[in-house]
């Protein structure tokens, strides 16, 4: 299993985001902190956000 990088923020209204860094989806918001472990270890990318990350990829120009 592959290792996943979760980037986490903290909202304003007091609640924890998670957001993939593979394929950039929010995963979960939620009051507790500690409940992000249990989503971000449930978590299967979606193939559809990576396949639209891979072609925005090989869009960009290369500099
Ligand atoms: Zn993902």
């Amino acid at each position: 299993m592959p290792f996943q990088e979760f980037a986490r923020s903290h909202n304003e209204d007091g609640t924890h985001e998670t957001t993939c860094m593979e394929c950039l989806a929010t995963i979960a918001t939620v009051g507790s902190e500690t409940e992000l472990y249990q989503h971000e270890s449930v978590h299967v990318c979606d193939p559809v956000n990576l396949n639209r990350m891979n072609r925005d990829r090989t869009s960009l120009p290369h500099l």
